[in-house]
């Protein structure tokens, strides 16, 4: 038994095998810095943080990049609208995207390469393709000559035929073929870096490519993103990579599905954007991260406020238990850190299963019905062990409680408590309680 991942590359379930036995080399794409993140942009941002945590603790030594882009159109075009550099926009948007990575609960990843980092090596890439008759210069902007990979379109089971005939493939005069992309755009206006094609900027696609070379040096385990990266994003990293590399740049490619509003895509310009920044609260954050972790990582959502509302009464519900059970566990010194081995090994096998949450869901439940159980029922020692168990799940899916366990104030007077409520002296009781209820530990 181990992992099995869905591969988009192979449309299978397989079974994950890294190319060093416990390390793991994973690349994601991450934003273009030109705006805040809405929740489904998280969407990834929390997946794969949590992919991570999973391989982690599953014994894998896990290498986590992903990319910041910094230099774009959008970034160019709101750094003329705002009279700013695209390094201030970029800079802005950036530590944005790093709050609302916090406000979710995700970690930054271990590498976070920055795009205008790599200009030298994206020429430098970009010059070989040209030189082994993969790319060609067109006055300036120099393009991909797809037809030179005879499997182009394996990402997104796209044939050729049906590549072109895609009506939403832009008409370039100046390129040979229509699925041919850009790699170096030459520019006029905004940010522009002097190469041997004349002043331009690098393509989003050789971007990618370049830095998960440079990083990783060859042949990754998984790359990941949203399903709307396939195509043509991802398409084209394979193309790239594979001129010059001959491989399909990883192993595994995991695409998670979109977020959308109400079965709507989020988009500015039609108002129905829910930014992370705007959900307020750290107890938000996590009620997002749960929405989305809950949620089959392949399938869209339909966001709306009944969901998120569904898994606040979750979360709070969890919060309830948990509190009860740790601070009822600190009052009587039970506290243990035995895990339910049972519990534990059911978790690997649901995550093994290409990260069937939904049973993972299910057992969460179960084992918070038993913590209830265990407490009405004084049964100290069971109530230690779910209670580990459970926080061993939940900080494996990086979902925070936030609840911390009692100061020396806080506990005598939970022990105040328990001992006026023994004695049946209620007045008193209700003081401590008043306290208690006002710290939030009951
Ligand atoms: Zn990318």
């Amino acid at each position: 038994m181990g992992l099995k991942i869905y591969n988009s590359l192979t449309n299978k379930i397989e079974e994950f095998k890294p190319i060093n036995e416990k390390k793991v080399n994973m690349y994601v794409c991450g934003p273009t810095v030109y705006n805040y993140v809405h929740i489904g942009n998280a969407r990834p941002v929390i997946f794969f943080d949590m992919v991570k945590r999973y391989l982690e603790f599953s014994g894998y030594e896990v290498k986590y990049a992903s990319n910041i882009t910094d230099v774009d159109d959008k970034i160019i075009n709101k750094a003329i609208a705002e009279g700013k550099t695209e390094k201030e926009i970029a800079t802005f948007y950036e530590k944005a995207f790093d709050a609302a990575t916090a406000l979710v609960g995700s970690k930054k990843p271990d590498y976070t390469p920055h795009a205008t980092d790599y200009i030298p090596d994206m020429i430098d890439f970009i010059n070989e393709l040209i030189e082994k008759g993969f790319a060609y210069n067109v006055d300036g902007d120099v393009f991909f000559r797809e037809s030179k990979i005879a499997d182009y379109g394996i990402l997104s089971n796209q044939q050729r035929e049906e590549l072109e005939s895609g009506a939403r493939i832009e008409v370039d005069s100046k390129k040979e073929s229509p699925h041919d992309f850009a790699l170096w755009k030459k520019t006029e206006t905004g940010i522009k870096w002097d190469s041997p094609f004349g002043a331009g900027r690098p393509g989003w696609h050789t971007e990618c490519v370049v830095m998960n070379h440079k990083l990783f040096g060859t042949q990754i385990d998984i790359h990941g993103g949203g399903m709307d990266l396939k195509f043509p994003h991802h398409e084209n990293e394979i193309a790239q990579f594979n001129a010059l590399y001959h491989t399909h740049l990883a192993n595994y490619w995991i695409h998670v599905g979109r977020l959308d509003l109400e079965g709507v895509k989020m988009s500015k310009s039609l108002g129905n954007v829910v930014y992370v920044k705007d959900l307020g609260t750290k107890e938000n954050g996590m009620i997002i991260r749960m929405l989305i972790l809950f949620s089959p990582y392949r399938a869209n959502i339909s966001y709306s406020e009944d969901l998120f509302n569904q898994y606040k009464t979750l979360y709070e519900k969890y919060v309830r238990a948990y509190k009860q059970s740790l601070y009822e566990l600190q009052y009587r010194d039970a506290l243990s850190s035995k895990v339910c081995e049972e519990d534990i090994n059911s978790f690997k096998e649901f995550m093994d299963d290409d990260f069937n949450v939904q049973n993972v869901l299910s057992l969460l439940d179960n084992i918070v019905k038993q913590m209830n159980v265990a407490l009405r029922s004084k049964d100290y020692d069971a109530l230690a062990t779910k209670l580990n168990t459970f926080k061993t799940i939940m900080d494996v899916l990086g979902v925070n409680l936030f609840v911390e366990l009692m100061n020396d104030e806080q506990l005598e007077c939970y022990r105040n408590w328990q001992e006026a409520r023994a004695n049946k002296d209620f007045e008193k009781a209700d003081i401590y309680r008043g306290k208690l209820i006002e710290w939030k530990i009951i």
